[in-house]
């Protein structure tokens, strides 16, 4: 990065105020997770191991969709997923990842969120993967990641946390939510037994009014 003003400022202040919304929104804690963002042929993401409460623009750090960076701040350890996501996945915007405990419970299990409830169909499709465990940081993982959000916008990540994706991050923050809502219901509902499934057939319907839920039917989309 040269000169005094970071370039894209506003992307940059928009990752920041993304990332500290992770722990009031009760979905992450410390500086586990990240937050990226697609910025012009690259994206923005936070650096690694630093608090969110202390970010500066200048930290967020640029990179090139094959993880080329510039600037004196070393990106997230997770930077390959965020990359890869990116690149694989034109319909996505923003990336969060978190540790949120009700999600990353069942993860532990390698247990995905199947269709117990209609807004499952939030992510995408009739259910959240949970992508068999891989080393942090590892081209592995983010191999891992690509596979189980196939047609997703959300997945678990195995004995680790969840990704969530959006057209905007934004969208990113409230699927997150949305994931770990699921997650803590989900294992709720398990106490006293397997919940019901909605059938296949009830979850295509639910996609397709997901289509054009909402006060403005393009963005309920996203
Ligand atoms: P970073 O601080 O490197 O972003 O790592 C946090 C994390 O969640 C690793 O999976
Ligand atoms: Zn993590």
């Amino acid at each position: 990065m040269t000169g005094t003003r970071p370039r894209h400022l506003k992307l940059r202040k928009a990752v920041i105020a993304a990332a500290r919304q992770l722990e009031p929104l009760g979905i992450n804690r410390g500086t586990s997770g990240n937050v990226s963002v697609r910025a012009g042929d690259g994206l923005l993401i936070t650096p690694t191991g630093i608090s969110y409460d202390a970010l500066t623009p200048a930290q967020i750090v640029w990179m090139d969709s094959d993880g080329r960076y510039d600037g004196d701040w070393l990106p997230s350890s997770e930077w390959r997923f965020h990359c890869d996501i990116l690149r694989e996945r034109p319909d996505l915007n923003a990336i969060v990842h978190t540790h949120a405990v009700h999600a990353t419970a069942l993860a532990c299990h390698g247990r995905g969120i199947p269709a117990f409830h209609y807004m499952v169909a939030a992510a995408g499709g009739r259910n959240i993967r949970c992508a068999p465990y891989a080393t942090f940081g590892t081209a592995e993982l983010s191999a891992n990641a690509l596979r189980a959000l196939k047609d997703r916008r959300a997945c678990l990540l195995a004995n680790h946390g969840l990704i969530a994706c959006g057209y905007t991050l934004n969208a990113a923050l409230a699927l997150a939510v949305e994931v770990e809502t699921l997650a803590a219901m989900y294992l709720k509902a398990l106490e006293i037994g397997e919940p019901v499934e909605l059938d296949d057939a009830e979850m295509q319907r639910i996609l397709g009014k997901f289509a054009t839920y909402g006060q403005n039917p393009a963005s309920a989309r996203r």
